[in-house]
């Protein structure tokens, strides 16, 4: 992550952020803005200077405003736990730049991987403002691929998984929905299901021959614990042969 470095001179000393919990989005309200000027008028309205944590320029370059750790001063009610970013421009008027939209979501993964998973908003989710703009992207055009929720083809098929225990998703909880999943991965998924204890309880549910979504889910699973998945006694051939289909069908189903 490309972050241009500024060294601002702080008026007044910067308090330490407890907890980190949300990114919020703000835009400039001005066509043409840099982060030094934004600094200045920050300055100015007697803050300890600018107030967001990243200003993002039209061009996509990265700046750092108030360091990361910090409390900003971007959104009343709502600074101690959120990194504030703000995007040149007014998006009232205007649209956000392809380069600020790529640098926004490489930013906001870096965040992600530093932070862990966080919530992002607009400004006016949480006050009364029409920051950043009526013509902003939806919030959730800017997280990183991988923490979007399944694509539309497969939410049936995701629920059923989650529901079933057979995906947790990865140590931040994140089921990376849209990652791909190789060969090996695919491998060890289903012979840990081969292999889980025969039992008799039946604690998985065997969806319908007409619905795909059980093979969908392993095809696209990223982490699954086996030891909720108990088979069902006398389908073991069943479940092989399942399996072998598997094996044998592992491109993106069409629709
Ligand atoms: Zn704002």
């Amino acid at each position: 992550m490309n972050i241009t470095e500024t060294n601002f001179n702080w008026s007044g000393t910067l308090t330490n952020r407890s907890k980190t919990n949300r990114i919020i989005l703000h835009h400039a309200a001005a066509s043409s803005a840099t982060v030094e000027q934004i600094h200045q008028i920050h300055l100015q309205k007697g803050w300890s200077g600018i107030g967001y944590h990243f200003f993002i320029r039209k061009d996509g370059g990265v700046y750092r405003g108030r360091p990361l750790d910090k409390v900003g001063s971007h959104a009343s009610n709502a600074n101690n736990d959120s990194i504030g970013i703000c995007f040149e421009g007014n998006f009232e008027l205007e649209q956000i730049t392809n380069a600020q939209l790529s640098s926004g979501r490489e930013l906001i993964a870096y965040l992600f991987q530093t932070c862990g998973i966080l919530v992002v908003l607009k400004h006016r989710d949480v006050g009364v403002t029409a920051c950043p703009g009526k013509n902003f992207p939806d919030a959730e055009e800017l997280l990183p691929l991988s923490s979007r929720g399944p694509s539309s083809w497969a939410k049936d098929a995701a629920e059923w998984a989650v529901e079933h225990g057979l995906f947790l998703g990865d140590a931040n909880g994140d089921f990376r929905w849209t990652d791909t999943v190789t060969r090996e991965e695919l491998a060890a998924v289903c012979k840990r299901f081969a292999e889980s204890p025969s039992t008799k309880t039946q604690t998985l549910t065997q969806p319908s021959e007409s619905s795909d979504g059980f093979q969908r889910c392993i095809c696209f699973g990223f982490k699954v614990k086996t030891q909720q998945v108990q088979r069902r006694s006398g389908e073991h051939s069943g479940f092989i042969s399942k399996l072998r289909q598997i094996f044998g069908r592992c491109e993106k189903p069409t629709e």
